[in-house]
């Protein structure tokens, strides 16, 4: 039942991700911060169609197809009055903290975090606007452009999208991977340079963009970026991982944090509608709900891609 404010949405599309798999085996730093606890229903990357709407809202949104924002700020406190609700401390994160996710046949959610899908937009793609709208932040936040060099390091979902990103703002990318398994696939989301861990790349960036979770790798981005340059973390390790802050003064470098695709989810939805990012080669095995439990374990196989989807309707 959608409450006021709210509507039903059934899932065409659930992407999972490395978030998903963290609360599936219970090691996302939320539980050690004591934020979330069991049951949780996973499910941040979602796509379908508006099927129930509560009371008060817009007629127009029955039927209509869409995916939604993560992160719901409390609506009231100073951070949401400044468009920061990302970022609240009171907010609900779907599927992560708070608030049921789309990792089922059915979601709810508030009609105010939704966003519509043009028809250009495929279910597949629907369901990768979240990814999407992180690698629209971190290749903005790499202030990616005509002239400049990016490095962007782990070519996972999040690092092959901000290449993608990266590369239709005009930027020439590399990418700096373990090793050679992803080339192929990094090229295709326009990558011109391809670097691993026995054949590191020289010289410097303008900027560096960590997408990894490896804890050495924040580091190693600020030994890569040139002075004045801009350094972007969206990969989180596992454990802490430290830099020398007198690397950042002495390099006048300007070092970026990303939590969460709000801001980047229009832009990335604009990007995939007009062809400029073509997230497709992602996915290349979606399953059905009946072998969420298993994908989320990391007992279904990605293929050549980075992601599996889970289609409800199978
Ligand atoms: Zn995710
Ligand atoms: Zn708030």
């Amino acid at each position: 039942m959608a409450g006021p404010g709210q509507v039903v949405v059934d899932v065409r599309r659930a992407g999972i991700c490395g978030t998903d798999v963290e609360l599936f085996s219970e090691k996302l730093a939320y539980f050690a911060q004591g934020r979330i606890g069991y049951p949780i229903r996973p499910g941040h990357e979602w796509c379908g169609v508006v099927s129930a709407l509560g009371e008060g809202v817009d007629p127009g949104w029955l039927g209509a197809r869409v995916t939604g924002d993560t992160m719901l700020g409390c609506g009231h406190c100073a951070r949401c009055a400044a468009g920061r609700g990302h970022v609240c401390e009171d907010r609900r994160e779907v599927g992560i903290m708070g608030w049921a996710g789309g990792l089922a046949e059915q979601v709810l959610v508030r009609v105010s975090s939704l966003y519509r899908l043009p028809d250009a937009i495929d279910d597949k793609a629907g369901a990768l606007v979240e990814p999407g709208g992180n690698g629209w932040r971190a290749a903005s936040a790499a202030q990616a452009g005509p002239g400049k060099r990016v490095l962007v390091c782990g070519p996972g979902t999040i690092g092959l999208l901000t290449t993608a990103f990266a590369t239709a703002m005009g930027a020439e990318v590399h990418i700096w991977a373990l090793d050679r398994g992803r080339e192929e696939l990094a090229i295709s989301f326009g990558a011109s340079g391809y670097w691993t861990a026995d054949d590191p790349p020289l010289g410097t960036y303008d900027a560096v963009v960590d997408c990894t979770d490896d804890q050495r790798m924040p580091a190693a981005a600020l030994a890569r970026v040139e002075p004045a340059g801009r350094v972007v973390y969206i990969g989180i390790a596992g454990v802490p991982s430290l830099i020398d802050s007198r690397d950042v003064i002495l390099g006048d470098l300007t070092v970026v944090g990303i939590l969460g695709a709000s801001a980047g989810l229009a832009p990335a939805i604009e990007y995939y509608a007009d062809g400029r990012v073509d997230p497709a080669r992602i996915v290349e095995v979606t399953v059905g709900l009946d072998e969420a439990a298993e994908a989320l374990a990391g007992k279904v196989s990605t293929g050549a891609g980075t992601k599996v989807h889970i289609d409800p309707g199978r």
